[in-house]
């Protein structure tokens, strides 16, 4: 997808921290850490949000969450935990228009959200 920063993370365009890649995804630290892990994993492919799955990404959306939690457990989180989280659109407070499921670490994180 033109101009998408994620898009160019994915294709290396941009440089990132990246963590694990294959064919499909992409898990790479956050620019601007909220807790001490705290990392993104995309799809390659330009999806723009939650809304935008269909039941064609059940694997891949299955291999995200799956990606994310053996990188939060080899960063430590297995035992106390971790946040997964997809920010959808503006009530989200999605700021990047490329689905990503953040993952953050080590911290003991508040609920609800402000
Ligand atoms: P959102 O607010 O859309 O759920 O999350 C977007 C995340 O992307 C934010 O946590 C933000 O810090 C991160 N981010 C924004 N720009 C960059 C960048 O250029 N590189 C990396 N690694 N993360 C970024
Ligand atoms: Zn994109």
């Amino acid at each position: 997808m033109h101009n998408c920063l994620f898009c160019k993370i994915a294709s290396h365009e941009i440089p990132a921290e990246i963590l694990y890649e294959d064919e499909q995804i992409i898990a790479f630290k956050d620019i601007s850490p909220q807790a001490p892990v705290h990392f993104l994993v995309v799809p390659k492919r330009h999806i723009a949000n939650l809304m935008e799955l269909t039941p064609a990404d059940n694997a891949l959306i299955g291999h995200i969450v799956f990606c994310a939690q053996k990188i939060a457990k080899n960063q430590g989180c297995e035992e106390k935990g971790a946040r997964f989280v997809f920010n959808c659109k503006q009530h989200g407070g999605q700021t990047v228009g490329h689905v990503h499921l953040h993952t953050l670490g080590k911290r003991n994180l508040e609920w609800p959200p402000g």
